[in-house]
């Protein structure tokens, strides 16, 4: 039996996690910890439904209303930052690492410590701290699977290839936005922007899917995850998310991985790995697509492409503070602070302020480089 544990089992890829895990049959699993941060109810009945050991809320406030919704099921309850550590410490065999930003590096951690092999979804873990994750996971004999579609289907391309990649080619939906013009984009309501044409995802990554910044993370994402340099990676515009991306060979082939848009694929590939499971997702009907369309980004519209070029080119903390800021613009536009234009100037404003940074080596400088950039990218939205 497969112990496991799903952080962030109140979300998008939470859920896709649960489903998963049923589809694959419940008995196949036991499940030691679960966690969610505002949504007691839905992380009770995650817990419920798996036969958790335990339900960690990331909020100490909520712990009572945590309590309560588990009464009777004998199913232990804990809150708080420290709890989520100590969640994600319990001996499993697989993690779900599916917390939105960088909330999810400590427990995400933890579970690297512990040596278990990681799905990650929470690719603002390697996008804040990449080379620390990455040294930890040598460090401690983890693995990490890749669970964002582009990277899982990457991953899924270069397991039987022992050729150098050439190049990535990302592929992108280009979002609610890809054809609307500045003027629109300026004027755009969080509402629209959440409105992802292909995925249904969590809130905060299909905003960053309308600005592009999702596919800047997944940028710096490959980079960490692949053994390729920022020039090799491309971002290719490809409305339908069918092809969920590719890879390029010296001698002119390119290996493409295609699937229905969506995150159950992915995360039951992360789920059976080594094994493919067999999983009720649509099948694709090419007769009924007809086609596929690509077409090369913009990047006057969508600047986020850019500045991941550029954070990746600085290096050391410079895609934290990246991530940092963009987290801050991110709340700033959800909350009516900012226009959806003014996030890409917010994070190049931040990464600028802040100026050259040291090496990312250490967590320590990772998480003291994360609070400064939130203090500058607050300071930036404040200013009259
Ligand atoms: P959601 O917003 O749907 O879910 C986020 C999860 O994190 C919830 O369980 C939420 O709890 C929890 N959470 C929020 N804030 C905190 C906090 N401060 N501390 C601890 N937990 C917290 O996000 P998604 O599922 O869409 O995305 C999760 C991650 O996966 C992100 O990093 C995203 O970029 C990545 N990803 C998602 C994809 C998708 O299809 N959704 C595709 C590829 C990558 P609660 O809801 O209870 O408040
Ligand atoms: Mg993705």
């Amino acid at each position: 039996m497969k112990r496991i544990t799903i952080l962030g089992v109140t979300g998008s890829i939470g859920a896709n996690t649960v489903d998963v895990v049923e589809k694959l049959g419940a008995e196949q699993f036991h499940t030691v910890a679960v966690t969610g941060h505002a949504n007691i109810d839905g992380l009770a009945d995650a817990a419920r439904r798996l036969g958790a050991e335990v339900a960690v809320t990331a909020d100490p406030a909520r712990l009572e209303d945590l309590r309560a919704a588990l009464s009777g099921s004998g199913i232990d309850a804990a809150a708080g930052p420290d709890a989520l550590v100590e969640a994600a410490t319990r001996p499993v065999d697989w993690v779900m690492s599916a917390i939105v930003g960088a909330a999810g590096l400590a427990p995400t951690l933890a579970a690297i410590r512990q040596g278990a092999t990681i799905a990650l979804a929470n690719k603002e873990c390697l996008v804040a701290a990449g080379d620390v994750v990455l040294a930890e996971i040598k460090q401690h004999g983890a693995r990490l699977l890749p669970v964002d579609s582009e990277h899982n289907a990457i991953f899924q391309l270069v397991a039987h290839e022992t050729t150098p990649i050439e190049r990535l080619l990302l592929t992108a939906s280009g979002g609610p936005f890809r054809t609307w013009s500045m003027e629109q984009m300026a004027a755009a309501s969080p509402k629209q922007a959440v409105a992802h044409p292909n995925w249904s995802m969590g809130a905060r990554i299909s905003i960053d899917s309308a600005s592009m910044f999702n596919k800047a993370l997944e940028m710096i994402e490959a980079g960490h995850l692949f053994e390729v340099t920022p020039d090799q990676i491309e971002v290719v515009v490809h409305p339908q998310s069918i092809i969920h991306s590719m890879i390029g060979y010296g001698d002119g082939s390119i290996l493409a991985h295609l699937g229905p848009s969506d995150m159950r694929v992915a995360i039951g590939y992360a789920l059976a790995w080594p094994d493919r499971p067999e999983l009720p997702v649509d099948r694709l009907d090419f007769a009924a697509l007809a086609k596929l369309d690509f077409e090369a980004p913009d990047e006057e519209r969508f600047p986020a492409l850019r500045l991941a070029r550029e954070a990746m080119a600085a290096g050391g903390l410079t895609p934290c503070i990246l991530n940092a800021a963009h987290e801050i613009a991110l709340d700033g536009f959800i909350a009516g602070q900012i226009g959806f234009l003014d996030m890409a100037r917010l994070v190049e404003d931040t990464i600028s302020s802040i100026g050259s940074t040291g090496r990312a080596s250490q967590l320590d400088d990772v998480l003291a480089a994360d609070a400064q950039a939130r203090r500058v990218a607050r300071d930036l939205i404040a200013r009259p």
